[in-house]
């Protein structure tokens, strides 16, 4: 029928039909399932593309296929897309009218080697911002290759072919190849692009997208896919099993932060790889502030050392230069419109900066050295003998307790204070050591002192808040936080702090706003995503706290996110890959000793299945782990509401009931501790207790929700004795 006359058409090519107003022109592509044709609109006066299918497989099939591509399309609209203008049936066939393209495939592109660095983060930050408005459609593209992506003559690229494009939530990838040769043929032309889970059959979804484009991206730089293979079986292995060459092997002008990046939308785990398009997104958006940042920490490097010899005035001036041309920041116009040498006050100012970014990598230790390094060349300087009390404390709060580091801190700023009484700054220093002595009230002495000497500074912002919250007064925190954001909107710690206290209030969309634009302003700072994933989590949306921590992860593979993660899994009932974060959680230095941290990582086992035996060592050893911290202090009944709980899940049932005594003594239990009981007795197979247990801790507020997603309890759940609970409870509401 119909179909003769378009089979005609593959034969003879173009000719010169018509397609319902469109002239036809020429054919700009023929693969295995489709047709692509140029024609000309009369009408609009336009060039455009038509691409149907194959009519091979029966014309429902073409019919149903391409309509699912043009829905998907048409749901779109971005620069970085291909445009669709309508959909029309001729003879039966269905072709999609869409924008012409006039330049050629990236695919083609590639022939001749190379992208330029520049050119090839241009096209990677387009196509990531075509994608990332897709995946915010629902749309995820499902066949990201070089040959479907059109390098425009107007120097804009554009991602085509939705063929096999999906729509979350629906399960149906079409197949489009009919024969076994076509299989194999298509396979191999696309299977370079596929994510391990792809190929065994995972559907596409983001993350099968970062994949791609991610190989798109190292084949942009090395003109090579990043699993090249002569034949479709060791394709499969690289994909599965080789970790590609590194970037720079073949590309030396590709720096770290690209090669980062394309890694980690290559990991061959998909928990470990990048999380979504935002992400990406937000790595190659932090470039420029990055590189700027970079520069101009080198070039002040290189600044700092011209002072020791400053006879050399060529390579000063070229700092300034260079400075002046590179960046027009603060840093570098302050320096040019003062026309002197970096001061030390320059250096100072320089610390301080590391002092208040000092969730970045490294930034504590360099803030360290830069006041070390001018204490050596004058040991009294009192503003750099506060900046490096403030730096000590940093350390401090980071390792949480060497009591050494916070002694050096408090006599640091005790020396700074008696060189020099009127300096804000040593007032600072003596405030925030006072408060980690948890003397609050000699720190609000001098966080007002240094008020007077210099107001509202973002340090005695962040500390005094800092301290409210230690005495428990988390609304005046609150309070102040919100006027240290009228005066510093866009200061990132805190914006942090802001969002950590609405948190705690539960004020947690508002958080999310906060921590939102905490990381808009720096990328960088795992905290941010910590704090905003918590926020996510607490608003019942837990799978997207996952992807925020694996956003966070990203940037740094810090051992609290990795905690973080594994419990957020653990909630979402998966606990294998939960026990995995625990355990990387572990592999960090120091947190082998952490309770905690083993008793999270027996909880995930307890609910694997053939790991019993090692979720009764991990509890042992947080046993042993709290014992020790018990040592001093046997009654404390926080902690033996947590070695109660610990005990019944090693199995010693008895020693469970014995150390519950301790909770017993206090007057009013905390709601935490009476749901720890709980738990307890459920283990112990006291159901009487446990739900008398339950019914208290409901009475003192523990949550519900939490509750009733607890796999502790779900068999106290199927109790008569628990549905009267949640009737009780909810007449009460
Ligand atoms: P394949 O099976 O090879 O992936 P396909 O049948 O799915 O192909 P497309 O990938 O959409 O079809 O298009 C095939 C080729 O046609 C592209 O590689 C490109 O060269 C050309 N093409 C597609 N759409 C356009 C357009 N809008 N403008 C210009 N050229 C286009
Ligand atoms: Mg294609």
């Amino acid at each position: 029928m119909n179909g003769a006359l378009i089979i005609d058409f593959w034969q003879r090519g173009a000719g010169l039909e018509y397609i319902g107003k469109y002239e036809v022109q020429d054919t700009l592509g023929a693969g295995a399932h489709g047709v692509v044709l140029k024609a000309y609109d009369p009408i609009l006066d336009r060039v455009v593309a038509l691409k149907s299918l194959k009519p091979q497989r029966g014309s429902d099939d073409q019919v149903k296929t391409i309509l699912r591509e043009a829905r998907l399309l048409a749901r779109l609209s971005h620069p970085g897309i291909v445009t669709l203008f309508e959909c029309l049936e001729h003879n039966g066939m269905i072709f999609l009218v869409m924008e012409y393209v006039s330049g050629r495939p990236l695919s083609e592109r590639l022939l001749h080697g190379p992208l330029p660095v520049d050119e090839a983060i241009k096209i990677m930050t387009e196509l990531t911002s075509a994608l990332l408005v897709a995946h915010g459609q629902g749309v995820y593209h499902g066949d990201i290759k070089p040959a479907n992506i059109m390098l425009g003559e107007d120097g804009r690229s554009r991602l085509i072919d939705f063929g096999l494009a999906k729509l979350s939530g629906h399960d149906d990838i079409l197949a489009t190849a009919t024969s076994q040769t076509e299989v194999s043929d298509y396979v191999t032309g696309t299977l370079l692009y596929m994510s391990p889970e792809r190929i065994s059959g995972h559907s596409v979804d983001a993350q099968t997208d970062v994949f791609a484009l991610g190989a798109v991206f190292y084949e942009m730089l090395t003109g090579r896919s990043p699993f090249g293979a002569e034949n479709l079986s060791d394709a499969l292995h690289s994909i599965l099993n080789v970790a590609p060459p590194r970037l720079v092997n073949s590309n030396s002008e590709v720096s770290t932060w690209i090669e980062d990046l394309i890694f980690s939308m290559l990991h061959k785990d998909r928990r470990f790889r990048v999380a979504s398009m935002v992400a990406v997104s937000a790595k190659l958006e932090a470039r420029d502030q990055r590189n700027w940042r970079q520069e101009a920490r080198q070039y002040a490097n290189m600044f700092l050392r011209s002072l020791g010899r400053q006879k050399q005035t060529w390579l000063w001036l070229k700092s300034i230069i260079v400075i002046a041309s590179v960046c027009f920041g603060l840093w570098a116009t302050s320096i040019v419109r003062s026309n002197v040498a970096p001061t030390v006050s320059m250096r100072i100012e320089r610390g301080l900066e590391l002092v208040q970014g000092f969730a970045e990598k490294g930034a504590v230790e360099e803030a360290q050295k830069t006041f070390e390094d001018i204490l050596a060349e004058s040991s009294d300087h009192s503003a750099a003998r506060a900046g490096l009390a403030l730096a000590l404390i940093r350390e401090y709060t980071s390792q949480e307790t060497d009591p050494a580091t916070l002694r050096r801190a408090v006599a640091t700023a005790q020396s700074a204070y008696d060189a020099d009484p009127h300096l804000a700054l040593a007032h600072i220093a003596m405030a925030w050591t006072a408060e980690f002595q948890r003397d609050f009230e000699k720190a609000h002495q001098f966080y007002d002192s240094a008020d007077i000497l210099h107001s509202d500074h973002p340090l005695v912002f962040e500390g005094r808040s800092r301290t409210l919250k230690k005495q428990g007064d988390v609304e005046a925190a609150l309070l102040l936080m919100r006027r240290a954001i009228e005066v510093h909107p866009e200061d990132v710690v805190l914006l942090t702090t802001l969002g950590e206290l609405l948190s705690r209030r539960g004020q947690f969309s508002e958080a999310e706003a906060v921590l939102e634009k905490a990381i808009r302003l720096a990328v960088d700072n795992p905290i941010s995503y910590a704090q905003l994933a918590h926020a996510q989590h607490m608003q019942d949306r837990t799978n997207e706290a996952v992807k925020t921590i694996q956003a966070g992860l990203l940037i740094e593979g810090r051992s609290e996110l990795y905690n973080n993660l594994g419990t957020y899994l653990f909630f979402l009932g998966l606990y294998d890959q939960a026990a995995q974060a625990f355990e990387r959680t572990l592999e960090f230095e120091g947190n082998a000793h952490k309770y905690l941290y083993w008793a999270n990582l027996g909880d995930a086992y307890r609910f694997m299945p053939g790991k019993s035996a090692e979720a009764r060592f991990a509890h042992r050893r947080a046993i042993t782990l709290l014992e020790s911290e018990l040592a001093n202090r046997r009654d404390h009944p926080a902690l033996n509401s947590r070695l109660a709980l610990y005990q019944a899940k090693a199995g010693n049932h008895d020693l469970a009931v014995t150390a519950l005594q301790y909770v017993f003594t206090q007057e009013t239990i905390p709601a935490v501790q009476l749901y720890r009981a709980t738990i307890t007795y459920e283990i112990v197979e006291d159901r009487a207790k446990a739900l008398e247990m339950l019914e208290r801790a409901i009475r003192s507020g523990y949550p519900l929700s939490e509750i009733q997603g607890d796999p502790e309890l779900r068999e106290l759940r199927q109790d008569r004795g628990y549905a009267k609970l949640v009737l009780m409870e909810s007449e009460n509401d």
